[in-house]
């Protein structure tokens, strides 16, 4: 009998270490699952989406960024999440490069002349941007997707030049839910903010063609579409895009209080 204790105590042991790290990880018991699929698959715009899914499927928030290839911030932003966020409910869609070349090539639109942020909803029998506007216009619907937000940056202050929208918060309808949702993830950003010039502020401005426009009010679908000024430095940027995001994360309550 007496040669059974260590065994004993040691598995006693065993156990309150893990009755221990259960209360103080209570996350490790949430598990997520991240897969890959590729939109203009076999084609030279083929471009990866990243789905995050839980086992609680409400919300499903997606996320695009490289609309616009050289608008670094938001595509930076949009990769750190995909590889580090751990959300506990819901699915997070990612799309850190929409439009794959103009992101290689660091251009604004690739072919220059055609802006996918422009083509919306695009045309499966069109050019190749029209197609690639056409397939994530069928991710929004494939997903039933409850929030779309899209990330840009402009190369000058709203403050300074309003034909520029840097600093801004975009929304393409005046409904009440959308201005208030802004409203209040502006107000938490600027919290940080002290030189008034950096300060964000909500944009009513629908844009026709626009991925935001066309979830908005094509398919009922809430956007957003966020702007950092390009004047301000990367990192700085990159780190208020990952902010931004986490914002709504942490409103539709996709990310556990202490992250
Ligand atoms: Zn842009």
């Amino acid at each position: 009998m007496e040669k059974n204790r260590p065994l004993t105590h040691f598995l006693k042991i065993i156990f309150i270490i893990s009755i221990l790290l259960l209360f103080c990880f209570p996350q490790t018991a949430l598990l997520q699952t991240i897969s890959v699929e590729y939109i203009c698959a076999d084609t030279d715009y083929e471009t990866p989406v990243y789905i995050i899914k839980t086992d609680y499927k409400e919300p499903t928030i997606m996320t695009v960024a490289g609309t616009h290839g050289n608008e670094k911030a938001g595509i930076k932003a949009a990769e750190y999440l995909k590889d580090n966020i751990k959300i506990e409910k819901g699915t997070l869609i990612i799309v850190p490069r929409a439009n794959i070349l103009a992101c290689a090539k660091n251009v604004r639109c690739f072919p220059p002349d055609i802006n996918l942020n422009r083509v919306y909803p695009g045309n499966p029998q069109g050019n190749s941007v029209e197609k690639l506007a056409n397939e994530i216009f069928n991710l929004m619907k494939k997903y039933d997707i409850d929030l779309l937000i899209d990330l840009h940056e402009s190369i000058e202050f709203y403050k300074k030049n309003p034909e520029n929208y840097g600093q801004t918060l975009v929304i393409d309808s005046d409904d009440d839910y959308l201005y208030l949702l802004s409203s209040f993830i502006v107000e938490e950003m600027n919290k940080d903010i002290v030189e008034d010039r950096n300060k964000y502020q909500v944009l009513l401005d629908p844009v026709k063609g626009s991925t935001a426009y066309s979830a908005n009010q094509q398919l009922g679908i809430p956007a957003l579409t966020f702007e950092t000024c390009r004047k301000l430095p990367l990192s700085f940027r990159i780190n208020e895009h990952i902010k931004f995001l986490k914002i709504i994360l942490y409103k539709w309550n996709m990310l556990p209080a202490e992250s």
